[in-house]
């Protein structure tokens, strides 16, 4: 191999490339498909192409399967060579004008060492047959992308033969079940298969509606679609990447010695009053759901099965893909879209990365950012440039955040053994030393009638933009996209990272937990007889993660959110998901604006009755323009206040003398701090800079008299506090207002006393920290030693940070 293929080879990987070849051969008028079948997977490891360029398609097959090779088109009759000693299987073309243009066959390629020649490859991986298969026979893998390669021997360049190429593989993309069992050798370590569903495979569907993306959003769609009778079920085609419904509501089920132990490695709870859509529909589809913590009242919610344990959050996704498929709808699992063309005027055209091509008269795109601009990059939509600038810069207005969760399985819960059962904990780390941020109530836990527990301890869920929270956790994952690896103490480095993750929880517990109630040396006996954790759950969700490029979206630009989302409605694409949505980060986001367009372009209007008021909602917080035109007051506050939250807001603000604190751990008076200053935003490491002070004068038509309602809460070390009472601050683990802390008696037991109270006031402060930029920090800054709400007036922002039980519905 003169020109060095050798090299370009067995890269076990799942990137892809799509390279141009210059001047393809025109494709034979009529030319039977050919096909080969590959004796062994191994083959595909050497998938070589010579004198020819190849656009190859991957396609999934069932599991257990051959692969095999089908030559859909060709310039030029292929020649198939399996070599089986080398574990070669070469493609190459012979005799026609094509070839002979070009100036010889595959060996007069092949041997020419002075050929020049081009060579592009994206990647082919195998894996190796593993024993202890729960399922399968062997392991399977994915051929991915476009791979290419030239040789141009005789330096007669006229056209290169070409070949339309479906590589049929058992799938590469496994999901974690059968990438567990290729890479741990015990498979009680390994969770169950994903739930099944009928599946349809056809090369060309046509749809009358596609939905592309297997996610909330995506079925939701299509479900209440079909229940308003506006599509049949059996017009609708549903398009997966991944051979699971959830997308990054993601469970993996049937771990422990009853196989019973659930873990959700993506999304995991409701929160009725943040997320009522989706606590509703959960509920409408059928599902029983328990206290996600030990809270009174609850306000977090799990979903659980008929004997009361966890079942997985993607259940409710789940369900909603049964009912399609029993309806009729097709359901395309391992189907990537990788471009959408028009067909005729009445449809699309998508192509997907198998070969197979789907016409839809109605399309729906339910995907993330990411996964969604590599389509979009591919795709002929045929716009003015204006228009293609514009829905780029659409698709380019919101980033993802990296999120990673570590759960870690005990055959006996040693927390529970120490009276933690519920609470966060949190010991800072860094690319050495795993970062400790986790929750006692958060893994699955199952108790025998002994009492003794065992199941899985959520050790880290941390998320940020950078990924340095995650970094420690980089090594770990494994060279393909899927985001959950298992690791397990059944190798070197498997044991290496466990032992490694339980001694930074044992020193957190018995050297640091001062809040806990146990002594060191209860610790110190729990942790004597305490093994490391036999196995880890660890998700990655980052830019790598396929089908998803990330955890989370946030917005980068709030003032365009109403511009940048649907943005190509008009071309018959309707956008949905968690990413263009006014509720990023949950799956309420991806319901709110699947019931946008729902209504908007398909007349379904929402179908639930919620306790909560109507869903766009935010906080209250002083307005700027409000605060700023303090001559030019023309609302009354009748017990409400500035116009910021679109209605029944309040006053959110503090005295002059509020005592703020700065980055560099400096106090300054809350009216001498200018923007642009950095404050600490109260939360560990994390600063905001202040993007506004909003300045608000009291005694003027706004209020009756500068009497107004405060809360005092007077402190030793930074004197009186005075605040507005409905001020969210954050006390105890979670936000709330002024008032309800001293309803709840927070500061009866600090050095700290409050009350409600009348005093005279001339002018409110209060402070914006990163208004408009979501990502940025915590916008929150510290008044007296209190973290107190920084948020500003920005609508958007204001659904995305929850700061307040009351949330003021917009009029
Ligand atoms: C760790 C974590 C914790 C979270 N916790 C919560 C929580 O507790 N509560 C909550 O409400 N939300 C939570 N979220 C957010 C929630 O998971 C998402 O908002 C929600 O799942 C998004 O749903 P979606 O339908 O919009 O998108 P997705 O779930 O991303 O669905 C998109 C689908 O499209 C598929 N796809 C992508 N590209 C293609 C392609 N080219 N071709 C075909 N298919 C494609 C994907 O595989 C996926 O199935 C969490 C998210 C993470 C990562």
């Amino acid at each position: 191999m003169g020109i060095g293929i050798k090299k370009a080879f067995a890269v076990f990987s799942t990137f892809f490339l799509t390279l141009a070849v210059a001047s393809p051969c025109r494709y034979l008028d009529d030319a039977p498909v050919v096909e080969a079948i590959i004796p062994s997977l191994l083959h595909l490891n050497h998938l070589k192409f010579l004198n020819v360029d190849a656009t190859v398609y991957r396609h999934t097959l069932t599991k257990g399967s051959l692969p095999r090779l089908s030559i859909l088109e060709y310039s030029s009759a292929p020649i198939i060579e399996v070599n089986t000693a080398g574990n070669e299987v070469i493609i190459s073309t012979k005799g026609n004008s094509c070839v002979a243009a070009m100036g010889g066959d595959r060996s007069d390629a092949h041997l020419s060492s002075k050929a020049r020649s081009s060579f592009f490859i994206t990647t082919l991986f195998a894996l190796a047959a593993a024993p202890n298969l729960k399922s399968l026979g062997f392991l399977s893998l994915i051929a991915i992308g476009i791979l290419s390669y030239k040789a141009d021997a005789a330096g007669v360049d006229e056209c290169t033969p070409s070949m339309k190429v479906v590589l049929e593989a058992p799938p590469y993309y496994l999901g974690s079940v059968d990438e567990c069992f290729a890479e741990v050798s015990n498979p009680d370590h390994c969770p169950e298969d994903f739930p099944a569903f009928e599946t349809c495979s056809d090369p060309s569907p046509s749809c009358e509606l596609a939905v592309v993306g297997a996610g909330t959003s995506g079925l939701y769609t299509a479900m209440r679609l079909v229940e308003e009778d506006k599509f049949s079920a059996k017009d609708i085609c549903i398009f997966e990447a991944t051979e699971r419904a959830g997308g990054r509501i993601y469970s993996l089920r049937g771990f422990g010695p009853e196989h019973d132990i659930t873990v959700d490695a993506g999304a995991y709870r409701t929160w009725p009053e943040f997320t009522p859509t989706t606590h509703a529909l959960i509920e409408k589809l059928g599902f029983q759901m328990e206290c996600y913590e030990d809270e009174d009242p609850c306000q977090k919610f799990n979903i659980i099965g008929d004997n009361g344990e966890k079942i997985g959050f993607a259940s409710f996704v789940e369900e909603m893909l049964r009912i399609l498929v029993d309806k009729g709808a097709c359901f395309f699992p391992r189907h990537e879209l990788i471009s959408i063309d028009y067909e005729d005027d009445e449809s699309k055209l998508l192509v997907f990365a198998n070969g197979v091509s789907a016409s839809a008269k109605e399309l729906i795109l339910n995907m993330p950012q990411r996964p969604l601009l590599q389509v979009m990059r591919k795709s002929s939509l045929q716009l003015e440039v204006d228009e293609e600038s514009r829905i780029f810069d659409s698709l380019h207005s919101v980033q993802t955040e990296i999120v990673t969760k570590l759960y870690l399985y005990y055959n006996n819960s040693w927390w529970h053994d120490l009276g933690l059962t519920n609470g966060d904990f949190e010991m800072p780390g860094d690319a050495r030393n795993m970062v400790v941020k986790g929750r006692y109530h958060d893994g699955h836990v199952k108790c025998g009638e002994d009492g003794s527990c065992y199941g899985f301890l959520l050790a880290d869920y941390v998320h940020d933009f950078g990924g340095e929270q995650s970094q420690f956790f980089r090594r770990y994952q494994r060279d393909r996209p899927e985001p959950v690896t298992i690791i397990s103490n059944t190798d070197i480095e498997g044991r290496a990272f466990l032992n490694h993750a339980h001694n930074r929880l044992v020193e957190f517990h018995r050297y640091e937990n001062e809040n806990a109630d146990y002594t060191g040396f209860q610790a110190q006996t729990v942790f004597r007889k305490q093994d490391p954790p036999e196995f880890a759950v660890l998700a990655t969700w980052n830019i790598a993660t396929f089908g998803a490029g990330g955890g989370w979206h946030h917005w980068t630009d709030l003032d365009n959110v109403d511009k940048a989302m649907k943005p190509m409605n008009e071309l018959g694409i309707h956008v949905i998901n968690e990413a263009y949505s006014k509720l990023q980060g949950w799956a309420e986001g991806a319901l709110l604006l699947a019931d946008e367009v729902l209504e908007e372009f398909f007349g379904v209007l929402r179908p639930w009755d919620f306790d909560a008021p109507d869903y766009l909602q935010f906080v209250a917080q002083t307005t700027s323009e409000a605060c700023n035109e303090v001559e030019d007051e023309t609302a009354a506050n009748s017990g409400g206040g500035d116009s910021g939250g679109g209605g029944g807001t309040v006053d959110l603000c503090f005295t002059e003398d509020a005592l703020v604190i700065m980055a560099d751990g400096t106090t300054v008076r809350i009216d001498e701090v200018r923007v642009g200053d950095l404050v600490s935003t109260g939360f560990p490491g994390e600063t905001g800079r202040i993007t506004n002070v909003l300045v608000h004068k009291v005694g003027s038509t706004q209020h009756a008299s500068n009497k107004v309602e405060v809360v005092v809460i007077s402190s030793a070390q930074y004197g009186d506090l005075i605040g507005s009472p409905e001020h969210p601050i954050f006390v105890n683990g979670r936000w709330m207002e002024m008032q309800e802390a001293i309803d709840v008696g927070v500061f009866d037991v600090s050095d700290m006393l409050a009350m409600r109270t009348t005093e005279t006031i001339d002018v409110f402060y209060n402070l914006e920290v990163d208004g408009n930029k979501p990502g940025n920090s915590s916008h929150s800054y510290v008044v007296n030693g209190i973290i107190a709400s920084g948020l500003g007036d920005n609508e958007v922002l204001n659904t995305m940070f929850a700061r307040q039980k009351a949330w003021k519905a917009k009029a």
